[in-house]
């Protein structure tokens, strides 16, 4: 039920943190996975250290804000590969700033990374996904759920992934393609080393406020990923599930 074996998925983001995790669990199930950033280096770094690990990884420069690029990661998948079964929409970035302080075109980066990205890799990967039936899994965060003050365009991005994954799963249920929506707690990756550097306390405020007592791991998100790419999840769609050792519900 959980076997992807045959598979191949298309990881944004997937060099590090959260996305490296999940094509991580991807990979052990059986996927072949192809991490794709903008750092190329990094990204073949990684998909090296899953390969040395027994996996099957290749990766593609991308840079998901540029939607040429998001057609060639595609074409380029689909040319190495010839098939794309599972799209993993995890880059994202944040710039932390107050609303009042933020440049429009702060508001646009992060907008086009965390929330366009997903809808242009998506569409460029529906004629392949539809195919034999595909899952899409895209990322959120706990921004989906509350309101920070420095997070507008990160949360406004969030929000929107959530609304955006109740719109894929509906169109293309027809096509038997599963859209779900992950949302992580605090994980500790590059993104929330960031933020600890940038606000005091943080670090001790989410592990008071998380039941489970501990900052999450990129591991952490492996197992939910292998559920919603395999056909355990086949009757599951639109949904959005924290990974987030209780912080949503405390
Ligand atoms: P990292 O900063 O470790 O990873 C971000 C990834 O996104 C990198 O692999 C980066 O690769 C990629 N990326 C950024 N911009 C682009 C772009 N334009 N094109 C292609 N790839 C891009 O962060 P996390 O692992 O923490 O975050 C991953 C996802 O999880 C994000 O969507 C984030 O919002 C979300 N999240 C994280 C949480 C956390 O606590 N860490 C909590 C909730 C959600 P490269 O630089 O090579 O392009």
């Amino acid at each position: 039920m959980f076997n992807l074996n045959g598979k191949v998925a298309v990881i944004t983001g997937g060099n590090g943190g959260i996305g490296l995790g999940m094509a991580r669990g991807l990979a052990k199930a059986g996927a072949l996975v192809v991490i794709a950033g903008r750092n190329a280096d990094k990204s073949r770094e990684s998909a090296h250290e899953l390969r040395k690990e027994g996996c099957k990884a290749d990766a593609i420069e991308a840079d998901v804000t540029d939607e040429g690029e998001v057609q060639r990661l595609i074409d380029e998948t689909s040319t190495r590969h010839a098939r794309l079964d599972i799209l993993v929409n995890n880059a994202g970035t944040t710039v932390r700033k107050r609303p009042q302080e933020l440049e429009l075109h702060e508001w646009r980066y992060v907008m086009d990374t965390n929330l366009t990205s997903a809808f242009m890799c998506s569409k460029a990967a529906y004629p392949m996904l539809k195919r034999e039936g595909g899952k899409v899994i895209n990322i959120g965060s706990m921004m989906s759920l509350f309101g920070a003050p420095y997070a507008s365009a990160y949360g406004a991005s969030k929000g929107g992934i959530v609304q955006l994954t109740r719109s894929l799963a509906t169109a293309w249920a027809a096509d038997n393609i599963q859209c779900n929506a992950v949302l992580p707690g605090w994980i500790d990756t590059e993104l929330t080393q960031g933020a600890r550097e940038q606000v005091a306390g943080l670090y001790e405020r989410v592990l008071a406020r998380t039941p489970a007592g501990r900052w999450g791991e990129p591991a952490d998100l492996a197992g939910l990923a292998v559920f919603l790419a395999s056909s355990a999840s086949d009757f599951v769609t639109g949904t959005a599930i924290p990974v987030d050792g209780g912080f949503s519900i405390a």
